[in-house]
């Protein structure tokens, strides 16, 4: 396809700067059947080749930026990018969706929820108080309760806050006080890493960003703090708040210079995207662009550290798992075998596989609060797939889809809980640690 000859409706705004993207895309229709909201809703709109239809259209001037239903196909965009994957023409879907959103933003407000959980996770002295009520209010065990007996729109949200706490702790009596998380020097030999501490995996997930740390060094990585670490800001990029995720990458980027270090481990998929993401949302700011390229060229998924190193074989854990990798993990980062090598490093561990492991499961951010029937429409053939496996433990390596896989698990009535792999491989380095 030919590059429109139209003079562009929309200059010097986001969605024109990406418009070479637009260009590259022949109709070919490949992408189609990878995408979770075309094969629920059967619109051509809400597909990836209607959406980039619509997007030309919006830059050619044929329809207008606050059209209202252009604006719901954009919305109902889940941003999982399983159609960059399928694409062979090398369309940037995700960049597009992003520019799209951004130039649309002046335009339109935002739902209400949305602005507000963008608001808190922008500002820390929000974000740390109410991830700290979150964390007694789940204590409590009310949120389990709420989430079986509340209506499904409102239960959702108690049953994802429900199914972040620790799983593997209960089940296999394996904890996480056998060792503090080390933040150990650098030495001359090992190689350096900070962890990303993500304000979701920090503020619910803590028990995993200790496990990681400890499966780190067990693989003979060095673990340095690199304090005053913000939010990644991919939640406010997806919405396209590009300035909002700007700054909270510089606040990022100057906190990881500080560490030093040679590599930044993350160990949430969808924070890894946005950090490797970085060198081109910030390239167009002299003052900035080569510091984001540094950063994001340290920037690796935990799977990526370990298996580069081969895992440290652990000891035996008899479970049945099965592997459901997050979008951005398997398609922004291209991040597919490395946490199956997670995975083989555990005796005994049956690793059961997943049908339609490569379709989203939904969460996508912050769309399962904001488009709940969707999400919904996108999570049930999931938890299908799941129910195949019988598996007792779904590894998941990204927060968003930890809660969204185990909110719809809960509420099933299933018994199948969800688990970060890292949590596995650091349950089977205990149950080594034990037997030694
Ligand atoms: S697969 Fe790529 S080139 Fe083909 S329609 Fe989809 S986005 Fe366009
Ligand atoms: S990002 Fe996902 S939901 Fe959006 S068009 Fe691509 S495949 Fe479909």
């Amino acid at each position: 396809m030919t590059a429109s000859l139209k003079p562009c409706a929309l200059p010097d705004t986001p969605l024109a700067h990406a418009s070479a993207g637009l260009d590259a895309c022949v109709h070919c229709g490949f992408c189609l059947q990878a995408c979770p909201t075309y094969v629920n809703l059967e619109d051509e709109n809400d597909s990836p080749r209607g959406r980039l239809v619509l997007m030309r259209r919006l830059l050619d001037g044929a329809i207008a930026l606050d059209d209202p239903d252009v604006g719901a196909h954009i919305d109902r965009c889940l941003g999982c990018r399983a159609c960059e994957t399928a694409c062979p023409s090398g369309v940037p879907y995700g960049e597009l969706l992003e520019a799209t959103r951004a130039t649309m933003l002046p335009v339109r407000s935002l739902p209400l929820v949305a602005r507000i959980v963008l608001a808190v996770f922008a500002r820390e002295s929000f974000l740390r108080p109410a991830l700290f009520a979150a964390r007694v209010l789940r204590a409590t065990q009310i949120p389990r309760a709420l989430a079986r007996i509340l209506p499904a729109r409102l239960a959702f949200p108690f049953a994802m806050l429900a199914s972040s706490a620790p799983h593997l702790r209960n089940t296999q009596g394996l904890n996480a006080r056998r060792r503090a998380i080390p933040l150990a020097r650098a030495s001359e030999l090992a190689t350096s890493v900070a962890l990303l501490d993500g304000c979701v995996m920090d503020g619910l997930f803590g028990h995993v960003n200790a496990a990681t740390a400890r499966v780190l060094l067990v693989n003979g990585y060095d673990v340095i703090a690199a304090p005053h670490q913000k939010c990644c800001g991919a939640l406010h990029a997806h919405a396209g708040d590009l300035e909002s995720a700007r700054a909270l990458a510089r606040a990022n980027i100057a906190a990881f210079e500080l560490s030093n270090v040679q590599y930044i481990a993350i160990n949430s998929a969808g924070c890894g995207a946005m950090v490797k993401q970085y060198a081109h949302l910030l390239r167009d700011d002299p003052a900035w662009a080569l510091r984001a390229e540094q950063i994001t060229a340290r920037a690796r998924d935990i799977s990526e550290l370990l298996a580069a190193v081969g895992p440290t074989q652990g000891g035996a854990l008899p479970l049945r798992v099965t592997h459901d990798p997050p979008c951005h993990q398997l398609h922004a980062q291209r991040v597919v075998k490395q946490p199956l090598a997670v995975l083989a490093a555990i005796p005994e561990l049956t690793v059961i596989p997943l049908d339609e492991a490569d379709q989203c499961c939904g969460s996508a951010g912050i769309y399962n609060l904001i488009e709940p029937d969707t999400s919904d429409a996108v999570l049930a053939p999931k938890l299908r797939c799941i129910a195949q496996t019988h598996a007792t433990y779904v590894a998941s390596g990204n927060p968003g889809c930890m809660m969204q896989l185990g909110a719809g698990l809960l509420r099933s009535g299933s018994t199948t809980r969800v688990v970060h792999p890292i949590e596995l491989l650091d349950a089977s380095y205990a149950m080594k640690q034990r037997n030694t």
